[in-house]
This record gives C-alpha cells, sequence and structure tokens, in this order.
C-alpha cells in the first residue's frame, strides 16, 4: 500500500509549504511539476525549452510533456512507499492519467487548500524562494532572518519570473478553467478533504492530521 496524497489548489495556496512539511513528517517524496518544469528549463533540456514560452505566460505546459516527466518519478524507488503532488493533475487528462498508476491497495487522500484571488496575490507577490535549495518565504509572514539570504543554506533568495501580479492574475484563471474541475472529480470519487489555505502552516497540518496518521 502506498501513501498517496494529492495537494490541489491555486496557485499561492501553500502546497509548496505543505507539501515540503509533510515529506518530512510521513517521510514519502514530494513531488512539484512546477520544480520539474523549472529544473528543466534550468538545464536546457528538450523539454525544458518547450515548456519555458508557457511558463513564462502563465499558461499550462502541455500534457504530454507533463505527464511523461511525473510518470519517470512516481514509478521511481523512492515512491515505493508513497509520495505527495504539488502541482499535478492540473487537468483532466493529467487526472486520467494518475488513475492508472494508482491501484486499489493504495491510500488516496486529496487536500484542497482554498483561498481567495486577493489573498493569493498578495501571497504570490511576497513569496521569495531560495535558489539553491527551494525553500520558500514571505517577505513579511515568513522572512528570511537575514534579508535575502535563506536560514537554511545560505542560498540567495530570488523571486520566480512569474511571481508578479500580471501573470498571477493569469495563473488564477487557468486554474479556474483547467484546474477547478478536479474539485468535482475527486469529490466523486470519496478522497476529498478541503482545508483552509489562507492560513497559518501549523493550522492546515493540524486539518491534513484529520484525514492522514502520524
Ligand atoms: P507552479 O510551480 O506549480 O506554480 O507551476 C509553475 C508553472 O509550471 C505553471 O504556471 C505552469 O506553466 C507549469 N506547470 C506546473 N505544473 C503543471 C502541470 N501539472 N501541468 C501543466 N503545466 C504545469
Amino acid at each position: 500500500m502506498r501513501n498517496i496524497i494529492i495537494l490541489l489548489g491555486p496557485p499561492g495556496a501553500g502546497k509548496g509549504t505543505v507539501g515540503s512539511e509533510l515529506s518530512d513528517i510521513l517521510n514519502i517524496p514530494l513531488i512539484s511539476s512546477g520544480d520539474l518544469l523549472r529544473e528543466n528549463v534550468k538545464k536546457c533540456t528538450v523539454s525544458g525549452e518547450k515548456a519555458q514560452k508557457y511558463m513564462d505566460a502563465g499558461e499550462l505546459v502541455p500534457d504530454d510533456i507533463v505527464i511523461e516527466m511525473i510518470e519517470g518519478r512516481v514509478s521511481g524507488e523512492k515512491c515505493k512507499e508513497g509520495f505527495i503532488l504539488d502541482g499535478f493533475p492540473r487537468t483532466l487528462v493529467q487526472a486520467e492519467m494518475l488513475d492508472k498508476i494508482i491501484s486499489d491497495k493504495d491510500a488516496l487522500n486529496v487536500f484542497y487548500l482554498k483561498a481567495g484571488d486577493d489573498f493569493l496575490v498578495n501571497r504570490l507577490s511576497n513569496r521569495r524562494v531560495c535558489g539553491n535549495c527551494g525553500k520558500i518565504y514571505h517577505l513579511v509572514n515568513i522572512p528570511p532572518k537575514k534579508p535575502g539570504v535563506c536560514d537554511v543554506c545560505g542560498g540567495h533568495l530570488v523571486q520566480r519570473q512569474d511571481d508578479n501580479e500580471e501573470i498571477i492574475r493569469k495563473r488564477l484563471s487557468v486554474y479556474r478553467d483547467l484546474t477547478a474541475p478536479l474539485l468535482d472529480y475527486y469529490k466523486k470519487k470519496g478522497v476529498f478533504y478541503p482545508i483552509p489555505g489562507d492560513t497559518d502552516i501549523k493550522r492546515m497540518l493540524g486539518e491534513i492530521k484529520k484525514t492522514v496518521q502520524w
């Protein structure tokens, strides 16, 4: 039995932060499709080169590129006890692909991190990420001890290229059109748990703990 957790929700709802904490607590890997894509862009792989223009515009990368990346990861040895997905699936086609690799023996739980647009725009505009280890900060709510420097590894903090208001609003509209239909998809499967995304990490983890034991 694998422990499979899907973190659903609009950009900025806290999927990456929650996923990273859960990964430490449950000792299963966090797989972020956005991080995988950014790695590919950085390394100038063929997929990365194809993906970049969509990411810069706040649009979704074509399903085949993302699906191939995720398939490669989840079938690896490290995922044999389970895994946490952040940012995948984002379309019905991706959800259907995922169904094919989840068996009846797996424990699947989908957490929907819910938050309003203005809250998300504020959170994302203030987000900074460590360019080295990926740790996420918020300039007001979770500031680094030393400005611009990661508390964990001393890496340089950067602002993501797509974390500017115009692109954030575009990403939110893409989310509503293409990803929000997945809420019903997982509700129908009876594995859907909404939790507040506009609160602190402790409270979010507390909500998740009602469903996933640790
Ligand atoms: P994220 O880091 O999850 O906010 O994703 C950043 C960008 O990567 C998104 O705006 C999309 O362009 C792309 N992306 C990430 N995950 C997916 C996915 N599952 N399907 C399509 N595009 C994705």
